[in-house]
C-alpha cells in the first residue's frame, strides 16, 4: 500500500509551496487509502526552532492535512543514523576524510582556475589509517563512470551521469549525519513507497538512489513536484506578496480556498475549477500534476476565496470572523445576530477581513459617517421623508422582509417618492455609508429599535 512523507525543515513557516507538496501528499494517500508520514528534518540544528515546528503544524491543521503517522522528529533519530554510517563503513562503501577545510578550499581554487568543476578528489579514500583526529564521513561514490537514472512520476526518465557527482559527506565532522543520507535511511525504515517533493530536490535524488542500493534498501518511487513562480517567473518569494500559509489565514482567506487554489496551481482536470477537499480525494492524480512550474495568481486565490464566502455556512463564517471582528475593535455582544449579518455580507466580501469591515457598522452605537455621503444625502430636504419612514417603522409590530417592504410600499405612498429616492439617503442614515447590503436586510437586521434610534439621531 502506498506511503508517502511530508518532510519539512523547521527552519521558517511553513511556505505555499511546501503546503502544495503536503497536500498532494496528502490527497494521494487518502484516495488510494495510503498512509500520511510527518516527518520533521531538524537535523539542522543551528537554524531549526521548536516555534518553526508549533508554526508549521498550525498550518497544517488549517489547511486540514492530518497526517496518519509522527510527526517523527529526525534528532530523536541520530542513533539509528550512526548506525547506518557504521555499517557503510564496515562494509567499505564510506570512509573517514581528514581533509581540512583549508586543503579543500585550496583544492576547490584551482579546479575553478584550470576549469574543471569542483569535485572532492578522493585522497583519502586511499588512506588505510584512522587518526584520531577532525574528520568527515564520504561516501564512496560507485562505479564513477556509470549513470543513475531516476524513473520520476513527473518529469519522466532523467539520468544523472556520475562523473558530475562526487563523494557526498554522510557525517560532519561534528558528527551530525547530512540531508542526502538522513533522508534516505529515513525513507527507507519509515518504508516510503512514493517520496513526492519539490524539484528542487531532483539533482539529489541521484545521489540518494546511491545511497538507497548501497545500504541495502529497496529504492521508492519518486515524484517532483514543479515549483511556484511568482509573476515575473522567478521562485515565489516574499516580493510577490504573503507565502506563508498563515498569513493568508490572518488575511482572511479560508482554508478550503486555498487548498482549492494550491492544488489548481499544478494539477488541473478538464476545465474545472472548484473542488472540495472530498472532490480532491476523489478525483487527484499524479497523472494530472504538469510538468511546468506553475504561476501564482493572487486574483485568482481572491476569487476562489470570495466564492467559498459566498457558499460557505453562515454559521460556520460568523464562528471565523469573530477574531477579525475583534481586531476591528468591534463588539457584537448586544447587537444583530450575527449570523444573520454574515448571510447579509457574504455576497459582497471577498474575505474575511472585508466582512468584518462591512459588519462593524451594525454594531456600533455611533454611526460613523463617511461626510461626503452626509453632505450630500441627508439634507434637510430629506428631513420629512426620513420622519416618515421613522413614523411608519415605529408602527410596525412585524418585522419580517414582507413586513418591512410593505412599510416602504406606505412610505413611497404618503411621501411620492420613488425607492431609489428613499434607499439611498436611509443607507447612509444607518450605515455611515452608500456601500452596503440591501436596505431591507438592514432594517431587518438592525430591528425596529436600531433603526429607529439611528433615525432619531439624524433627526433631532
Ligand atoms: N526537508 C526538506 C525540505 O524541507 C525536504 C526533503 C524531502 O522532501 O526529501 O526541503
Amino acid at each position: 500500500t502506498l506511503r508517502v512523507r511530508f518532510a519539512p525543515s523547521p527552519t521558517g513557516y511553513l511556505h505555499i509551496g511546501g503546503a502544495r507538496t503536503a497536500l498532494f501528499n496528502y490527497l494521494l494517500a487518502k484516495k488510494e487509502q495510503g498512509t500520511f508520514v510527518l516527518r520533521i528534518e531538524d537535523t539542522d540544528l543551528a537554524r531549526s526552532t521548536e516555534e518553526s515546528v508549533q508554526a508549521i503544524l498550525a498550518a497544517m491543521e488549517w489547511l486540514g492535512l492530518s497526517c496518519d503517522e509522527g510527526p517523527y522528529y529526525q534528532t530523536e533519530r541520530f542513533g539509528l543514523y550512526q548506525q547506518k554510517v557504521m555499517q557503510l563503513l564496515n562494509e567499505g562503501k564510506a570512509y573517514r576524510c581528514y581533509c581540512t577545510p583549508e586543503e579543500l578550499d585550496a583544492k576547490r581554487e584551482l579546479a575553478m582556475e584550470q576549469g574543471r568543476k569542483p569535485k572532492y578528489d578522493g585522497t583519502c579514500r586511499k588512506r588505510s589509517d584512522h587518526p584520531d583526529a577532525p574528520h568527515v564521513v564520504r561516501f564512496k561514490l560507485p562505479n564513477p563512470d556509470g549513470e543513475t537514472v531516476v524513473a520520476d512520476r513527473i518529469k519522466g526518465t532523467v539520468t544523472f551521469r556520475h562523473e558530475e557527482l562526487d563523494d557526498l559527506i554522510i557525517q560532519r565532522s561534528d558528527g551530525s549525519p547530512t540531508y542526502n543520507f538522513v533522508v534516505v535511511v529515513d525513507d527507507a525504515e519509515m518504508a516510503i513507497s512514493l517520496v513526492m517533493r519539490g524539484d528542487d530536490h531532483l539533482n539529489n535524488t541521484p545521489r540518494q538512489i546511491l545511497l538507497y542500493q548501497a545500504l541495502g534498501y529497496q529504492v521508492p518511487e519518486f515524484a517532483h513536484v514543479p515549483m511556484i513562480l511568482g509573476s515575473d517567473k522567478k521562485r515565489l518569494s516574499k516580493r510577490h506578496g504573503a507565502t506563508s500559509v498563515m498569513a493568508y489565514k490572518d488575511l482572511g482567506y479560508l482554508p478550503e480556498a486555498l487548498v482549492n487554489y494550491l492544488v489548481r496551481l499544478g494539477w488541473s482536470l478538464g476545465d474545472e475549477e472548484i473542488f472540495s477537499m472530498t472532490d480532491l480525494i476523489d478525483k487527484f492524480s499524479l497523472e494530472g500534476v504538469g510538468r511546468s512550474a506553475g504561476v501564482f495568481n493572487p486574483e485568482k486565490l481572491l476569487w476562489l476565496n470570495s466564492h467559498y464566502i459566498k457558499t460557505g455556512d453562515p454559521e460556520r463564517l460568523a464562528q471565523l470572523l469573530l477574531p477579525f471582528l475583534g481586531a476591528e475593535g468591534v463588539s457584537i455582544a448586544g447587537g444583530p445576530d450575527l449570523v444573520a449579518v454574515v448571510k447579509s455580507l457574504q455576497e459582497r466580501a471577498a474575505t474575511l477581513v472585508e466582512m468584518a469591515a462591512g459588519a462593524a457598522f451594525y454594531y456600533r452605537d455611533e454611526v460613523i459617517f463617511d461626510e461626503v455621503a452626509k453632505a450630500k444625502f441627508i439634507t434637510i430636504e430629506q428631513h420629512s421623508m426620513l420622519t416618515c419612514v421613522r413614523d411608519v417603522l415605529a408602527q410596525q409590530n412585524a418585522f419580517d422582509h414582507d413586513a418591512i417592504e410593505k412599510a416602504f410600499a406606505k412610505v413611497m405612498e404618503a411621501t411620492g417618492l420613488k425607492f431609489g429616492k428613499i434607499g439611498q439617503p436611509l443607507r447612509v442614515v444607518l450605515t455611515g455609508g452608500t456601500a452596503s447590503p440591501g436596505i431591507y436586510d438592514i432594517v431587518q437586521i438592525l430591528g425596529k429599535e436600531r433603526s429607529i434610534s439611528r433615525l432619531e439621531r439624524v433627526l433631532t
